[in-house]
């Protein structure tokens, strides 16, 4: 029942000696989803353990060279390893035509099939789901068209608790009625009601990714109550008039959009070059929302499963 966010790269535009560009492995009960794909990605991925091979599906924020440069090379080395698996893009429709090219160019014997999935809408909307996760994109206000992800668990399966199936004698048919949130009229006319009988065994989890964005007034709903989010944090406040400039926000934007929306926890990163040492940024942010983390190569952030009492 894992839940949780690896960050790999979290360097913007210039990578350092230290620091990747932007790449992240979430992890939902197994599900491996790669969120940007920054230079050097692939070689992030086998350092830390994680299977290229596992790895299904893409999601790319935006068509910056720091987003997608080590797509490429991703996908090569895939074909060459032999994947016959399906790998699934989403992306902005302006990456439709850079695939294309790639393809034709550089992946002569393409042995796995490539599904992409073009981005265009200006609203959130469902772009995958299976029968435990949806993903949610959402337009971000960048200098080209770019969106974020909204991951959500599914609610779980009702439980009935084990005391009411002895006391009151459940039958098999009741049992299922029940979990399927139906109220129960037995012969003699009594009720069993779901609401008594049954709970939810744990609270679904969720996972907001925003890079690269500025501030709008809008963000924090589409996020509201999100147990982590990540969020860029390109510049501090001795930049805010570049961040502005460039459709960045400043660490302190993070945290304000992290308050607004309720989230539990924050991830910062997409950190500008020019800061050698993150956690001047990350001081920035706590004064807003305390709950920060600073995102760095390797680091996975855990999202808890928060059982119900039975
Ligand atoms: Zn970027
Ligand atoms: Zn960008």
């Amino acid at each position: 029942m894992k839940f949780s966010l690896t960050t790999l790269g979290v360097s913007s535009a210039s990578p350092t000696t230290d620091r990747y560009p932007s790449a992240h492995i979430l992890n939902i009960c197994g599900r491996l989803l790669l969120i940007d794909c920054g230079e050097g990605c692939q070689m992030l991925m086998k350092r830390h353990g994680i299977s290229l091979m596992k790895t299904g599906r893409i999601f790319l924020s935006h068509v910056h060279g720091d987003h997608v440069f080590g797509i490429f090379g991703l996908m090569s080395t895939l074909s060459m390893s032999g994947r016959t698996e399906p790998l699934h893009i989403y992306a902005p429709e302006t990456f439709r035509g850079i695939l294309d090219f790639f393809r034709g160019q550089f992946l002569e014997r393409e042995c796995y099939p490539i599904i992409f999935h073009p981005l265009t809408s200006g609203e959130p909307e469902t772009v995958w789901e299976d029968n435990g996760i949806t993903v949610t994109a959402f337009p971000l206000l960048h200098r080209v068209p770019t969106y974020g992800y909204l991951f959500r668990e599914r609610e779980p399966e009702l439980n009935v608790r084990k005391e009411a199936v002895s006391a009151l004698s459940l039958s098999v048919e009741e049992i299922l009625a029940l979990k399927e949130g139906r109220d129960v009229r037995r012969e003699d006319g009594t009720v069993l009601e779901t609401q008594s009988l049954t709970y939810r065994p744990y609270e679904p989890r969720s996972f907001a990714y925003c890079s690269d964005t500025a501030v709008f007034d809008a963000l924090p709903g589409i996020v509201r109550g999100v147990d982590l989010l990540y969020h860029e944090a390109t510049f501090g406040d001795d930049c805010a008039d570049k961040a502005a400039e460039m459709f960045h926000s400043t660490a302190r934007q993070a945290g304000e959009t992290a308050l607004k929306a309720g989230a539990g926890k924050l991830v910062i990163g997409h950190f500008s070059s020019r800061y050698k040492d993150p956690s001047v940024l990350l001081a920035q942010t706590r004064e807003v929302f305390p709950q920060t983390e600073i995102g760095w190569e390797g680091k996975e952030f855990e999202v808890p499963l928060k059982k119900n009492e039975k």
